[in-house]
Parts: structure tokens; sequence; C-alpha cells
């Protein structure tokens, strides 16, 4: 098993944090670490979902597939409390935002699309389905009545040591 690390960078406006939650799904491309193919498709990995449920493993996985070309079995889990927000003061570099446990399979593609949140500065408005899709996203936020915005999104994976 090897323990992955997603890191992200932003430039931040006008905002004390970014992070995902439990209902986020993370959307990556994945390399199969038996035979080596890395498929075309982007799967989904959300923290409060479990597949795979069956009498050998009760608790599942939150990620599980077979290995079209080589047939194993692989799966993935968010790493229990690993999940952490991207704040002010990380803004503009790398910061490993969650850590997952990786058996066979691991992401090698990050697409950060839909279900961010973020707190804007000062107590400002909160949000919620923040999009990142086109990596800048812009806001005004009508409690500061200033703009808010995440800018030059930016993520790598890193491989962690146990
Ligand atoms: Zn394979």
């Amino acid at each position: 098993m090897v323990r992955v690390g997603l890191q992200i960078s932003a430039t931040l406006e006008n905002i004390d944090k970014l992070e995902t939650d439990a209902d986020y799904a993370f959307f990556f491309k994945l390399t199969c670490s038996n035979c080596g193919e890395t498929s075309d498709k982007w799967h989904d990995i959300i923290e409060s979902e479990r597949v795979q449920q069956d009498t050998r493993n009760s608790v599942g996985f939150n990620f599980y597939m077979k290995c079209k070309m080589c047939g194993r079995e692989n799966s993935m889990d968010v790493v229990e409390k690993s999940s952490v927000p991207y704040t002010a003061d990380d803004a503009g570099s790398f910061k490993t935002i969650v850590i997952f446990d990786c058996r066979g399979v691991e992401p090698v593609e990050f697409s950060p699309r839909t279900g961010w949140k973020v707190q804007s500065a000062e107590n400002g408005q909160s949000f919620e389905d923040v999009d990142l899709s086109e990596d800048d996203w812009v806001e005004y936020d009508q409690k500061n009545n200033n703009s808010v915005g995440v800018y030059e999104f930016a993520s790598k994976f890193i491989k962690l040591k146990k």
C-alpha cells in the first residue's frame, strides 16, 4: 500500500480558507501499479461513500475498481481526518490537503470541478459549491463589499512515507 497526498496551490483574494468536505468528489485519472495502464476515464472518490462492501470487507472502500487490462482488484480510501483547509497563509505555495491510501492504483491527474467551500476573510460571506473547473473563481462578498477569488489553481501528487 502506498500513501499519496494531493497538494494544491492557489492565489486567494480576500479569502480565509478554501476546503472540501466528506461529500466532495475528487475526480482522478488513475494508473494501475501492476500493469501500468492509465485509464482515459475520470473516477470519483468520495469520503462519505462506501462501495464493494461484502463479507470479506464489511466497511468496503471509498473507491474500488477492477483493472480492465490485468484484472487486478484495486482500491483507494481517504485517510481518516487527513483533510485540511487551504488557508490565506498557504496562498501561493503547495500544501497537502488530503491523503489517500492506495492499494494497487495511484492517482496521476486531478480535476478540481465543483463542490468546494470558501470562507471569506474578515468574517465575510461563505460560499458553497464553488466551481474551480476553470482553475479560477471570482464572486462578490456582499457582507464586506469586496470581491473574493481563487486564481491560478494548480495541483500535484506526492508519495508519502508511512
Ligand atoms: Zn492493471
